[in-house]
């Protein structure tokens, strides 16, 4: 595996593997891998004879307050993990080679997909992921870019961009991985003690019971309720438990619905959802 740190040499080594007919698949990440991100690889390789990981904690997505500073890193641990699954190029560029000094471009989606849920609790969210994504997808050009359903709205949010700035690479969404308790996995799980991991349990738990209810009476308001009571609990902090169009994020019309929670346990903001279909 190269471990890559330029636009130049990236550029570079990606343009050798194209003239070579390679299929380019790219994994974007912040890094703190876990089986979430190596399924993303595991699903890469399946599909491409070339997989390029980027890990780059991006400080536009980013919102004053919050966790920059402390976000976990670990770049030899990553470059290991990375490295044993299969990674061929890992990009790992500082600062300046993704955001030029002085940058003042931004690439923003607008609409229902980026201004509810977290687009509302944290403004500019997307704004920082589209605007990185699409620099890193000018720099590595794959044919193939993989994301994690886990992060359903930034997934639909992605999708949505290179739809409309015709971006030429499909977007292949994988599943969520979860412990075997049911807590999906996320870098910020490492932010929870003991205790505040069980309460964390209570976001598969209402989604569960969401779904369950959603199932029975196709009302997606008493779903919601239903998942509200679950997240009740001492310990957690709900941000919002809502079913929603999977694409635009609205308000469902008809089945599939996605079920979206979002709560504070400890220090942690996490992220959970499931699609009812
Ligand atoms: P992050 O490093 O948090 O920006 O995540 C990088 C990619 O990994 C995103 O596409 C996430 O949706 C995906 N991801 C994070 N956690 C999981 C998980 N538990 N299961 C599947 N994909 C995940």
């Amino acid at each position: 595996m190269n471990v890559i740190r330029t636009v130049g040499e990236m550029r570079a080594a990606v343009g050798t593997a194209r003239s070579d007919r390679a299929n380019i698949a790219f994994v974007p990440t912040m890094g703190a891998l876990h089986e979430g991100h190596l399924s993303l690889v595991d699903a890469a390789r399946q599909r491409a004879s070339l997989v390029v990981m980027s890990v780059f904690v991006n400080p536009l997505q980013f919102g004053p307050g919050e966790d920059f500073d402390a976000y976990p890193r670990d770049e030899s641990r990553d470059a290991d993990l990375a490295r044993d699954r299969g990674v061929e190029l890992l990009f790992a560029p500082g600062l300046d080679e993704i955001h030029p000094p002085g940058r003042t471009t931004t690439v923003s989606v607008r609409g229902m997909v980026t201004s509810v849920l977290e687009g509302a609790i944290r403004p500019g969210h997307f704004d920082g992921v589209t605007t990185v994504l699409s620099s890193l997808f000018h720099i590595v050009e794959p044919h193939t870019a993989f994301f994690g359903q886990k992060d359903a709205q930034q997934l639909a949010v992605v999708c949505k961009m290179v739809h409309d700035l015709r971006f030429r690479l499909e977007v292949v969404a994988c599943p969520t991985i979860r412990d075997a308790d049911g807590l999906a996995l996320s870098s910020r799980n490492a932010y929870l003690s003991d205790d505040e991991r069980v309460s964390a349990l209570s976001l598969n738990k209402a989604l569960k019971e969401g779904a369950a209810v959603l199932r029975e009476t196709d009302d997606v308001a008493r779903a919601e309720e239903a998942m509200t009571r679950v997240l009740d609990v001492p310990g957690v902090v709900l941000e919002y438990a809502k079913g929603v169009d999977p694409d635009t994020f609205e308000s469902p019309a008809r089945k599939p619905v996605l079920l979206v929670v979002a709560a504070r346990v400890g220090r942690a903001r996490l992220l959970d959802n499931m699609l009812v279909s």
